[in-house]
């Protein structure tokens, strides 16, 4: 039997983490020959919560889970840490102000961050999900400066999905049909989702559907879907939240298929004139555990103006944190 791989969690006690651990605990992630220790961190406050998650994970019994660490110490969360879901972050709470919002999680995960390059893996791979995720990332990355910079990500690969959902009921094929859809930019809601690239079965995207139901009701619909699920379920997404980070680690371990491609938020290099360093969600193809950027794609005025507007955002989110960078 292999080794078991060092798995944390932070936000153990949220609610995507509770569709996400009994997934990972089940070898959903790395597959049924791979044993796993769950390193779940939590704020003090939600500690006791966080022990009810560990009993039920107990009860299920599963062959792969050989540990489960709880702690509110990132150092002793990230001991270790062969992989890191980065979820826990603070809601933006009544009264406050979108710079609040950013400066409080800046301090979480500049903590994270160095704990993270202290005791980590060299090797770890980190994904956020925690909001504003892309900053987040950011300040984790710049926190950990012994750590490769491409081994921090965040999370679009759910807009990337509810992309392909999209696209597959409006053309009325199986989304195993969809290919080479792209999120760009911010997880917030000036991503800017991208079928000029994608196909549908053997069909360019763009010759099977509308421009304008495109450049309006799609693009709007995945920006604002998270919005939508709100409304209706009085709760986030959670269920479908979780999918997305296992499902992004899972690429980034496993690769991507011939012919594909995947978003995921990474350090720009300056591809596509996006300024370098800025945590920004590209098309990659992955290989051997090492993403590479889909280069030479045509870019139109109006992708143009798309990718400007996410990317003026992430540049104000990243000027309201300059002090934790
Ligand atoms: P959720 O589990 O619903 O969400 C966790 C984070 O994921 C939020 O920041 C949320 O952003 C974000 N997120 C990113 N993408 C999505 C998506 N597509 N759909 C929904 N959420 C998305 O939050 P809970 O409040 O249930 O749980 C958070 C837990 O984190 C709490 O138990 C809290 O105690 C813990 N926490 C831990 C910290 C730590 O470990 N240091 C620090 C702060 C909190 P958004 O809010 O914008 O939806």
């Amino acid at each position: 039997m292999k080794t078991p791989v060092q798995i944390a969690v932070t936000g153990a006690a949220g609610q995507i983490t509770y569709a996400l651990l009994f997934r990972l605990a089940a070898g959903d992630f790395l597959g049924p020959d791979q044993p796993v220790v769950l390193r779940l961190l939590e704020v003090p406050a939600a500690m006791d919560s966080m022990q009810g998650v560990v009993m039920e994970l107990e009860d299920c019994a599963f062959p792969l889970l050989r540990g489960v660490v709880t702690t509110s110490d990132p150092r002793v969360a990230f001991e270790n840490a062969d992989y890191a879901f980065l979820v826990g972050a603070k809601p933006r709470g009544e009264g406050m102000e979108r710079k609040d919002l950013l400066e409080v999680n800046a301090q979480i995960f500049s903590v994270q961050g160095k704990a993270l390059n202290d005791v980590a893996h060299p090797d770890v791979k980190v994904l956020v999900v925690g909001n504003p995720a892309n900053t987040n990332a950011l300040i984790a990355q710049r926190n950990a400066p012994r750590l490769d910079p491409s081994n921090f990500s965040a999370m679009t690969r759910l807009d990337h999905n509810r992309s392909v959902s999209l696209l597959a009921s409006h053309c009325s094929v199986p989304v195993t049909d969809i290919r080479r859809v792209i999120i760009w930019g911010n997880h917030s809601s000036t991503q800017y989702p991208d079928i000029h690239h994608a196909i549908v079965g053997g069909d360019r995207a763009t010759s099977r559907v509308d421009r304008q139901w495109y450049e309006t009701l799609f693009i709007e619909t995945v920006q604002q879907r998270g919005s939508a699920i709100i409304k209706i379920r009085g709760k986030s997404s959670a269920a479908s939240a979780a999918n997305a980070a296992l499902e992004h680690m899972r690429t980034w371990v496993a690769g991507t298929a011939d012919g594909d491609w995947v978003s995921m938020v990474i350090p720009s290099d300056g591809s596509y004139g996006i300024e370098p360093g800025l945590m920004f969600s590209y098309p990659v193809t992955i290989e051997d555990g090492r993403h590479r950027i889909v280069q030479g794609l045509d870019i139109d005025d109006f992708s143009r103006r798309m990718l400007a507007a996410t990317e003026a955002e992430l540049k104000s989110e990243r000027d309201a944190v300059a002090a934790l960078l």
